[in-house]
C-alpha cells in the first residue's frame, strides 16, 4: 500500500489524512524528520505558511523535507503548501522550501472575496472541480518543463512541475478526491520497478 505523509505541523491535517485514506492509501503524519522515513509521497496542507516554517524550522524540518524533494519523490502542496513548495515569493527576499520552479505570490484574490467556491475546468478532468479558496495565493509563473493545470479568471490556480504538484485552493476540503487520486499516480508504481527482466510486461 502506498505510504503518504501529511505534513502535521499545522492546518488542514485531518482532511487531507482522510482524502488520502478514501484513495486506498496510507496516510502517515509527519511531525519529526524520522516520520519522513518509509514514505512514497508527501502533501503539505493549507493553514498559514509562515506559521508552518517557523514550526517547520522548529522541528528540524527544512533540510529533511529539500533531502526528500532530492529524492525525486512526489510533493503535493495545497494553499500554504504551495507557498512552501514555491522557489519565489512574490514581496519576499526568501523562499520556504523553494524546490518547485513556480512564482507565486500570496493572498491573490482580494479582501473581498477572501474566501469563495469555483467551478474549475482543470486540464485532463472531464467534470468542473467545486475549488474552495481561502486567503487563496496564486501561480505567477511556472518554469520550463512546467505545465498549468488550471487557471481561474487569467490566475494559474494549479500547475506540475517535475515530481512537484500544487494547487492554491483545497482539495481536500470536498468529497471529491479526484486531485488527491491523480497526486498519488504521481508515485511510481512498484510492481512496474520490480517486473523480472521475462515478464511479458517489460516489453512495454
Ligand atoms: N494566505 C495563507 C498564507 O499565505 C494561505 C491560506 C491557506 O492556506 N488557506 O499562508
Amino acid at each position: 500500500m502506498k505510504r503518504v505523509g501529511v505534513l502535521a505541523l499545522q492546518g488542514a491535517v485531518r482532511e487531507h489524512v482522510q482524502s488520502i485514506e478514501a484513495c486506498g492509501a496510507k496516510a502517515v503524519l509527519v511531525k519529526w524528520p524520522s516520520d519522513l522515513e518509509d514514505l512514497d509521497a508527501i502533501i503539505l496542507p493549507g493553514g498559514e505558511s509562515t506559521t508552518m516554517r517557523r514550526l517547520i524550522d522548529r522541528y528540524g524540518l527544512l533540510g529533511p523535507l529539500r533531502a526528500f524533494a532530492e529524492s525525486g519523490k512526489p510533493m503535493f502542496g495545497t494553499c500554504a503548501g504551495l507557498i512552501l513548495l514555491a522557489k519565489e515569493i512574490a514581496g519576499y527576499p526568501e523562499p520556504h522550501l523553494g524546490i518547485m520552479d513556480i512564482a507565486v505570490e500570496r493572498n491573490s484574490f482580494g479582501r473581498q472575496a477572501e474566501s469563495f467556491e469555483a467551478p474549475l475546468s482543470i486540464k485532463g478532468m472531464e467534470e468542473p472541480f467545486e475549488a474552495v479558496f481561502i486567503r487563496a495565493p496564486h501561480i505567477v509563473s511556472v518554469g520550463p518543463g512546467g505545465e498549468v493545470l488550471g487557471e481561474l479568471g487569467g490566475k494559474i490556480v494549479m500547475a506540475r512541475s517535475s515530481q512537484f504538484l500544487g494547487c492554491s485552493f483545497h482539495p481536500e476540503l470536498t468529497d471529491d478526491q479526484r486531485i488527491t487520486a491523480y497526486f498519488l499516480s504521481m508515485i511510481p508504481s512498484e510492481t512496474g520497478i520490480s517486473l523480472p527482466k521475462s515478464s511479458v510486461y517489460s516489453k512495454v
